[in-house]
């Protein structure tokens, strides 16, 4: 198995179509500006590694063919990254083990808080419900073994929430990020290819806008950059022709070969 990165999703926390939206991008006949919430499947070293599990988690999950899965990563806790949490429970059913799941501390407790009955011994006999063996990373930034792989990562934020990032060999995940610390840039050195988040041109609160993405980018200098978690501002054909060379707008079933 070749070391591949399929984007199962691109879209903004609301998806797009956005729900009664009547905008150009959401009522579009281009399939590129049809996104599922964003969400990634890593295939590493032989490894099958989900990143991120959002409310498309089955559709995203039935259109990839996915039926193995090694292990999960969560960035950080809000709806658009954890929803489809739920949704895993058909991997204990076939892996007959909790999945193993990398997230931080702070993650850690949002989804402990949350979803309670997530951490009941599971009962085969009761309803089934997803199960996961939790790593827990205690540093906001380092290296750890996950899966028998290394692992860096490091955090950045959105708004009040922490978030983190994943690197793996010249492969990096930065989704969500709004505030970083420069030291970030010590961790995606040599990166080839990145995913980062850019939700659309004008100013967020908690998302980079393109220009600001495609300024992260060169200073990460990425072979190639893949934008992702793009609002419903943001037409696909249109946008492309903005970026420089280096860096693309992803769609939802593209999948690299890295
Ligand atoms: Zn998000
Ligand atoms: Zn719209």
């Amino acid at each position: 198995m070749k070391n591949s990165y399929r984007f199962l999703g691109t879209g903004a926390s609301t998806g797009i179509p956005m729900i009664g939206c009547t905008c150009p991008v959401c009522t579009s006949v281009n399939p590129k500006n049809k996104r599922l919430r964003t969400s990634g499947l890593l295939r590493w070293e032989g490894k099958e590694i989900l990143v991120d599990a959002g409310p498309d988690l089955r559709q995203q999950a039935l259109a990839a063919g996915l039926r193995d899965l090694d292990g999960l990563l969560i960035t950080h806790p809000h709806y658009d990254h954890i929803a489809g949490l739920d949704e895993l429970r058909v991997f204990f059913l076939y892996r007959q083990a909790p999945l193993p799941c990398l997230l931080s501390a702070s993650s850690f407790a949002e989804i402990q808080a949350r979803y309670r009955y997530l951490f009941d011994k599971p009962d085969l006999k009761a309803n089934l419900v997803a199960q996961f063996d939790f790593q827990i990373l205690e540093q906001p930034r380092g290296v750890t073994r996950f899966l028998g792989l290394d692992c860096r990562y490091f955090t950045f934020s959105q708004g009040n929430v922490s978030v983190t990032g994943f690197r793996f060999g010249d492969f990096a995940y930065v989704s969500d990020i709004r505030e970083y610390p420069q030291a970030i840039f010590n961790d995606l050195q040599g990166v080839k290819t990145l995913i980062l988040s850019a939700l659309r041109f004008e100013p967020s609160h908690v998302h980079l806008t393109v220009d600001e993405a495609i300024g992260f980018a060169h200073r990460v200098r990425a072979e190639q950059t893949w934008l992702v978690h793009m609002g419903h501002e943001l037409d696909h054909d249109r946008a492309e022709g903005y970026l420089p060379p280096t860096i693309r707008l992803s769609y939802d079933g593209l999948e690299l070969e890295l």
